[in-house]
């Protein structure tokens, strides 16, 4: 089809929305490392993650060999609120950086969470509720997860507990409100409604919080509460599950008009939006179908994947979680300010963990203002305002493009545009104002995180 067919943005019919997310897992020959329990060090049975999750999601999280999961006709109907999603040309970036790459990118970004959450966020609720459950907890850092689980939980009228990293309730009021709006309890975290949090307060008196400690009281409130189970919103397989509504909708859409992409890029903070859009794409190339250059992004203060071992670590601080085997910078690391907040985790999905260890995915860190520069040249011919996490991908998409430009090449870019960036103004305000810093941790930082990854046979020589 001749270029100038392909409009600027690309649309599919509510009818032609997917019925079935995609499990990469059923694809991959080296399945991704089971959750092991900490204690026996044994790999965590159905029952045992039961006590914390929702049953059928224990059974999503387990599912190695199933490739395709129906979506139920409830969340496919959630879904229709702000799904599907555009696949945009971007016509006024390439014009803009005199590239004959052409670029494309797959805005998740349009629904009033503000992030492709939302996607795994009803999946989570509507289980919780056919269990017949009362509530859900979860933690929250800077509030894109809490605010999509809190839409979704009052979609289904479900309760909504969400502990929220206290620096960020008490200097972030903007998004705490907007759960409040859709029903959710938001507590600060540390508090004082948990033992852990107790602890760690008489600990640790004055403590602003992280999100390890959040995830802590979220799972201990969970426990202890009837009618009660934790929900995480990325890193897990189940998540990488349900975001893959983002990849198999941009693959329907670039099969319509028979484009291929060469390379596909999305930012990695726990790999859920990644996981989802390079899903479909990623199963082509581990069945010998196709070919396709997939680069991870992440931030060069948090950089798991480029710099991280790969060991069974713990998913959270309080090491309350089951150990996942994962590119990890200790569970211990404290990253520092970085105001892309979706992407401070310490570790990496098990999935692309292992994706990644096989060579099949490339990955790459970036610096914080060179982030913003990419921001801002793409929100001033896009018009879309981005949020930082995203404008991870935006960069290097600018960089592939960059070199397209040099070597005449007319390779095709799909990036992941995951959301937007209005809850981020602080972070633009001290971009615009000159005061913004790069830091990367040196190796010493690093051996602090690496030095409280567990050690046992086979594990962290
Ligand atoms: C949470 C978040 C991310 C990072 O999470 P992943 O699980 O790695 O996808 C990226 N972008 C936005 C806008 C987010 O809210």
């Amino acid at each position: 089809m001749s270029e100038n067919k392909i409009p600027y943005k690309i649309y599919l019919e509510e009818s032609e929305m997917p019925r079935e997310w995609y499990n990469v897992r059923a694809d991959m020959k080296n399945k991704p490392a089971p959750l092991l329990n900490p204690g026996t060090l044994q790999p965590m049975t159905e029952e045992e993650l039961s006590v914390v999750f929702c049953e059928e999601l224990v059974k999503q999280e387990l599912d190695n060999d199933n490739s395709l999961i129906e979506i139920p006709e409830k969340i496919r109907d959630f879904y229709k609120m702000y799904r599907p999603a555009p696949l945009v040309r971007a016509y006024c970036l390439e014009e803009k950086l005199q590239t004959p790459a052409k670029i494309y990118y797959k805005f998740e970004g349009n629904n009033t969470s503000g992030s492709h959450k939302l996607n795994s966020a009803i999946a989570q609720a509507y289980y919780a509720k056919e269990q017949g459950l009362k509530g859900v907890t979860t933690e929250t850092g800077a509030g894109q997860w809490g605010t999509a689980l809190s839409m979704a939980c009052s979609y289904l009228e479900l309760d909504c507990k969400v502990y929220m990293v206290k620096c960020s309730y008490e200097q972030k009021p903007f998004r705490r409100e907007v759960m409040r709006t859709y029903g959710a309890s938001v507590t600060p975290s540390p508090s004082e409604s948990t033992e852990v949090g107790k602890k760690i307060l008489a600990e640790h008196p004055g403590t602003t919080g992280s999100l390890g400690c959040a995830i802590s009281e979220a799972v201990e409130v969970a426990t202890k509460t009837e009618g009660y189970r934790y929900v995480l919103g990325s890193v897990l397989n189940q998540v990488l599950l349900h975001q893959s509504v983002i990849g198999v909708e941009a693959k329907a859409a670039m099969d319509k008009y028979g484009i291929k992409p060469d390379i596909i890029i999305g930012c990695a903070g726990g790999g859920s939006n990644l996981g989802g859009l390079i899903s479909p794409f990623m199963g082509e190339k581990l069945r010998g179908e196709a070919d396709y250059q997939f680069i991870a992004v992440e931030p060069a203060s948090c950089p798991s994947l480029t710099r991280g071992v790969y060991a069974y670590d713990f998913c959270d601080t309080g090491m309350v979680c089951p150990l996942a085997k994962m590119y990890t910078l200790g569970s211990g690391f404290i990253p520092s300010a970085n105001h892309a907040g979706g992407l401070r985790y310490h570790g990496m999905s098990s999935t692309l963990s292992q994706l990644y260890h096989d060579g099949y995915m490339e990955a790459r860190s970036v610096e914080q203002t060179s982030v913003f520069e990419a921001a801002e040249q793409f929100a001033r011919v896009e018009g879309i305002l981005p949020a930082p996490e995203s404008s991870h991908a935006i960069k290097v998409a600018i960089d592939e493009a960059l070199k397209c430009k040099e070597t005449g090449e007319e390779k095709t870019i799909l990036f992941g545009l995951t959301g937007t960036g209005y809850f981020d103004m602080v972070a633009y305000e001290k971009f615009h104002d000159g005061v913004m810093e790069d830091y990367v941790p040196t190796d010493a930082d690093l051996k602090a995180g690496f030095d409280g990854i567990p050690r046992f046979p086979g594990n962290m020589k």
